[in-house]
């Protein structure tokens, strides 16, 4: 058991003072606000907050950053640059780049991500002599670095969709693919969950798979979370009209993929049928605020969705930024900019779709302090240039990541004072895109 003291602390009701949270065995045992520290607890300054969810990452997209944004060109053009990191990545490279985007996350507030993984193979599709070890470079990534991780394994079979049908896999995408479904879920079953590491599913996205495969899918994920890119992009909707008859939500809805457990990333394109379907279908969405405007995708409906009870989460995605607080803020700001109105959605309600929203698409019950929660807790400086005067209430309309000072997953505490177990974070991030630089 560890027990920390918490100067103040969100609990699901409101900011408390004098928190005592104790965990054990990863999970929250003991809640009691209003109480003095004792020797024996650890002391978190400023306010803590439940673990943020990163419910929707690529962690090598982390090579393009400040590197695609000025050159114009659309999502498609983007596409090709990100394709052309691929090049660069083996498991060796790719375990070392994510070790230290995943310490970046943990510095800035996230305690769990899901990474959407679909960069299976070798050059030509060659299979490793281990097939799952670009996935497994994922995980011992994350392990090392001490965070949580859903591994969205993506199954990416056809070289996506034209208004005549689906095409076949160029060059780079020879690596995504398995081949059909079956070898898809044979690889997939090798994997095995631990305490901090659960094995999701992902259909890459409607232009992926085709309908058939999309319905085979469905019938073999079993009860795993399952993602999927939906509509981000207005040309998705159009092909998938035209070939299918369908939005890309009907079509989900049809091969019986739509449902509980299922999260519809982007959904920026949606008719009010598809609102409608996600509502009814208990399925939920993931939003990446920060990607969305920087490749120029749309604003998604996100007011729109939620009149529909759908559970919004958050995504980094691309990983131009890592920040919690600036993906949280941005799907509200967006909707400022659309409907001329400020508070869209209460505070609370933006927390929580950084928090237990994120946790619960990715199959965890966390992003919570409360007993019976993991154990998973952030704490922000109310100190800083940035924070200084803000309402506790409102810290996440005036904090960054960079006033996240210490973190704990599970219990234990891997960011301590702003530097991690690894070492100091603007180090560990360093070293690994160098690690990729001179590979090639
Ligand atoms: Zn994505």
């Amino acid at each position: 058991m560890t027990s920390y003291w918490c100067e103040h602390a969100q609990l699901p009701d409101k900011v408390h003072r004098g928190v005592r949270v104790a965990v054990t065995d990863g999970r929250i045992t003991e809640v009691t606000p209003g109480t003095q520290q004792r020797d024996d607890d650890v002391r978190l300054r400023g306010l803590v907050l439940p673990g943020f969810a990163n419910a929707h990452s690529h962690a090598f997209h982390r090579m393009l950053r400040g590197r695609t944004h000025g050159a114009g060109g659309n999502f498609w053009t983007w596409r090709q640059q990100m394709y052309a990191v691929t090049a660069q990545l083996d498991p060796d490279t790719s375990f070392a780049l994510a070790r230290g985007v995943f310490t970046e996350m943990l510095a800035a507030g996230y305690t769990v991500v899901g990474e959407f993984h679909y960069l299976h193979h070798g050059p030509g599709g060659q299979r490793y002599a281990n097939p799952n070890a670009m996935g497994e470079a994922l995980t011992a990534a994350a392990e090392e670095a001490g965070i949580r991780l859903t591994l969205l394994d993506a199954c990416y079979l056809s070289g996506g969709l034209s208004s005549s049908g689906h095409l076949p896999l160029d060059e780079v995408q020879t690596r995504f693919s398995d081949g059909s479904v079956q070898a898809w879920a044979e690889r997939v079953e090798a994997l095995r969950d631990t305490d901090l590491l659960r094995i999701g599913a992902a259909a890459h996205s409607v232009r992926a798979l085709t309908r058939d495969q999309l319905a085979e899918l469905a019938t073999v994920v079993g009860d795993r979370p399952v993602h999927a890119h939906v509509s981000e992009q207005i040309g998705e909707n159009l092909t998938t009209e035209m070939v299918y008859g369908a939005s890309p939500v009907e079509h989900l809805a049809d091969t019986g993929l739509l449902g509980q457990g299922f999260t519809a990333v982007h959904a920026t394109h949606l008719s009010d049928i598809d609102l409608e379907l996600m509502g009814r279908s208990g399925a939920s969405a993931c939003f990446c605020p920060t990607t969305e405007r920087d490749l120029a995708d749309g604003i998604g409906p996100g007011c729109e969705l939620a009149a529909e009870g759908v559970s919004l989460s958050l995504g980094s995605d691309q990983q131009a930024v890592i920040d919690p607080f600036e993906e949280m803020r941005g799907i509200e700001m967006h909707e400022r900019l659309k409907s001329h109105e400020r508070g869209r959605f209460p505070t609370a309600e933006l927390l929580e779709m950084g928090t237990t929203a994120g946790y619960a698409s990715l199959g965890w019950d966390g992003g919570r302090i409360a007993v019976g929660a993991l154990g998973d807790l952030v704490a922000v400086r109310t100190d800083s240039r940035r924070t200084s005067g803000v309402a506790l209430s409102q810290i996440i309309f005036g904090a960054t990541g960079a006033d996240v000072t210490d973190v704990v997953v599970g219990g234990r505490r891997v960011v301590s004072g702003g530097v991690h177990d690894l070492g100091p974070v603007d180090d560990v991030v360093a070293e690994s895109i160098l690690a990729v630089r001179s590979s090639t």
